[in-house]
């Protein structure tokens, strides 16, 4: 069985975990190693069964903590040249570079990284796939790709990135040049593009529809679960929301 969890997801840090029988991964780690630690013990997950680290982008809130907990634990880390390069990821001790559509095994789960449109030296994103189940994960990117719709066609789980809504956005206290960097193609995604993405991918494969990486200040969970679960007709009860601080508990994907 395919499962996914959330330690958290927003611009305070975030950090996912993919899971079979057979391996566990983390994608990105953007807590303390304390706090990651607390979060990990929610979940049930002792760090010792993480089989592998993948970073998505050099950004504090996905990597603030990969290096600590890779060396304290001795977890390998998966990441592009472009992110290894920006020199914020720390040191790591056991790493392997990874390149965007370049499919890579860990355990049985085969992982896809998707390179998308965001203001970092080469940001990635991931496609799972394990037990003939289909999991893509995305939580910063600015706007969407022909190859990301492709990707995510046929999908059983997604968790997109809901980051703002437009409106409290622009109309919101950030500074102009923020909301410009937030709001622009390479920033980070709008409830209305989430839900352009989602008509354009959506079939009757997909069972499980997690939303990420929302702002505090330019939106609301409530807001998010409305606007998505109506504009795409969602039969299956609410869209599931990753929080800041409580993330999500372990979902199959089925
Ligand atoms: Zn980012
Ligand atoms: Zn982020």
């Amino acid at each position: 069985m395919l499962k996914v969890a959330s330690l958290g997801s927003g611009s305070k840090g975030n950090s996912t975990l993919i899971a079979t029988e057979e391996a566990t991964i983390m994608v990105d780690c953007g807590f303390t190693l304390k706090e990651t630690l607390k979060r990990l013990e929610r979940l049930n997950v002792v760090p010792s069964a993480l089989d592998a680290i993948l970073i998505t982008h050099e950004h504090q809130d996905h990597i603030s903590g990969v290096g600590p907990l890779s060396r304290k634990f001795d977890i390998p880390v998966w990441s592009t040249r472009g992110s290894l390069l920006s020199g914020k990821c720390g040191k790591l001790s056991n790493y392997s570079v990874i390149e965007g559509f370049n499919r890579f095994i860990i355990g049985d789960i085969d992982v896809l990284p998707i390179s998308v449109p965001h203001d970092a030296r080469e940001p990635c994103q991931y496609l799972f796939n394990a037990d003939d189940k289909k999991l893509a994960v995305l939580t910063d990117l600015g706007s969407y790709t022909p190859e990301i719709i492709e990707l995510l066609k046929s999908c059983d789980g997604l968790l997109l990135e809901c980051n703002h809504d437009e409106d409290m956005l622009w109309n919101g206290p950030y500074p102009y040049s923020l909301k410009q960097r937030v709001g622009g193609p390479l920033g980070h995604m709008s409830n209305s593009q989430a839900i352009k993405l989602l008509q354009s991918i959506i079939d009757d494969n997909l069972k499980l529809l997690i939303a990420s990486h929302i702002s505090e200040q330019n939106n609301c969970p409530d807001l998010v679960q409305r606007s998505v679960a109506t504009a795409i007709d969602w039969p299956l009860g609410d869209v599931i929301i990753a929080e800041q601080d409580k993330g999500f508990d372990w979902l199959a994907v089925s």
